[in-house]
């Protein structure tokens, strides 16, 4: 058992959403253009890597869709049958800005089998760590509604499919994408197996979770970790939350598999992020991820692709990451790092380590 897994489809890059106002619904003054979540960042990273010859040292998938079965495990029958008749018809909205076209549904259920896949290979052993570029991304889509361009939960079907078939029991699912992960923490929210933790702009989107003091009901108290940053964060903010709270909590829980809902819109680059990552800094903590991994579960890392809307940076992140994760020296020279890293304000800021400090030790309380 050995090697990295890689997980894409075409398909995936097929998933149209329409003519919309980039973020919105188009109006009387909103130009009709593609959505922001676009095809190109993801099959860009796709390219990125056949060109460098970096995914020529992968395993690489093609998995099928997910099926009915294994969707509804976490979703409504009601959701899923809405969404395949629009599909069917001439598209729709999922829910709460979730706009597809016909076609979508075969993308997103070619996405959610993606991470099936993964998490099904590395669970069992037949890779050691794996990367499923998901499209459309999942982590905001609840059980019965999609939400900001997410139609399926990649990540909680996979999680639950992985459980249910006693694969996995112990799930730390760690999402480091700009926004919210309101899709695993509400799927999550009550159970005290899967541990559920997201590090992102506060009050991006959605507006009304990601609280730090959303941390679990009942049996799931504890197993809820928000890290709701304010605007501006850079290196030092991210490294220091990292070392000081996430990453101890991560290997405290002693998993026995852990999932990354990676978004790459913390980066400097993001059209709707306002933080300041460079791609040393996902690669950085993709090798303290991959850590922790090593130490509790034998390694078993699956990185599953959200968000990230820089079609020029996205690549580019994307690359450092998968490189880390498959420990290749097969690198791409990337002309932004360097000049991200010297702009103002990367070091960690008063107001920022004063958050990180307070929650780290209100987290003690509840953990204790
Ligand atoms: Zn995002």
């Amino acid at each position: 058992m050995s090697g990295t897994g890689f997980y894409w489809h075409e398909r995936c890059f097929w998933h149209d959403q329409g003519a919309i106002g980039v973020f919105s619904a188009p109006g009387e003054f909103l130009q009709p253009q593609a959505a922001s979540e676009s095809p190109e960042s993801k099959r860009r990273l796709k390219n990125i890597l056949e060109v460098s010859g970096l995914i020529d040292e992968l395993y690489v998938v093609k998995p099928p869709a997910a099926t009915l079965e294994d969707l509804l495990r976490f979703h409504t029958p009601r959701y899923l049958e809405e969404l395949q008749a629009g599909d069917a018809a001439r598209g729709g909205n999922g829910g709460d800005c979730a706009p597809y076209m016909p076609g979508s549904w075969a993308a997103a259920t070619h996405s959610a089998g993606l991470a099936i896949a993964a998490v099904d290979a590395v669970a069992r052993g037949e890779v050691r760590n794996a990367y499923a570029l998901c499209r459309p991304p999942g982590h905001h889509a609840e059980a019965d509604q999609g939400r900001g361009f997410c139609l399926l939960g990649n990540i909680p079907v996979a999680v639950m499919r992985a459980q249910a078939l006693g694969q996995a029991s112990r799930v730390a699912i760690l999402d480091w994408d700009v926004h919210h992960g309101n899709g695993q923490q509400a799927a999550f929210y009550r159970d005290p197996n899967t541990f559920t933790i997201s590090i992102h702009q506060a009050a991006n989107y959605p507006l009304e979770s990601g609280a730090f003091e959303e941390q679990g009901e009942g049996a799931g108290t504890g197993t809820n970790l928000n890290l709701p940053l304010p605007p501006g964060c850079g290196l030092g903010a991210y490294a220091y939350a990292m070392e000081r709270l996430v990453l101890p909590a991560l290997e405290a829980f002693q998993p026995d598999l852990i999932i990354v809902a990676c978004g790459y819109d913390a980066c400097a680059k993001d059209p709707l992020g306002k933080m300041l990552l460079n791609s040393q800094a996902f690669a950085t903590m993709t090798a303290q991820v991959k850590a922790v991994a090593e130490r509790c579960c034998a390694g078993k890392l699956v990185i599953v692709h959200e968000g990230g809307y820089s079609e020029g940076y996205v690549p580019l992140c994307g690359h450092a990451v998968v490189q880390t994760l498959a420990s290749s020296t097969t690198a791409v020279f990337d002309p932004q790092n360097d000049e991200i890293a010297a702009w103002g304000y990367q070091a960690l800021q008063p107001h920022q380590q004063a958050l990180i400090d307070t929650w780290q030790r209100q987290w003690e309380q509840t953990t204790r």
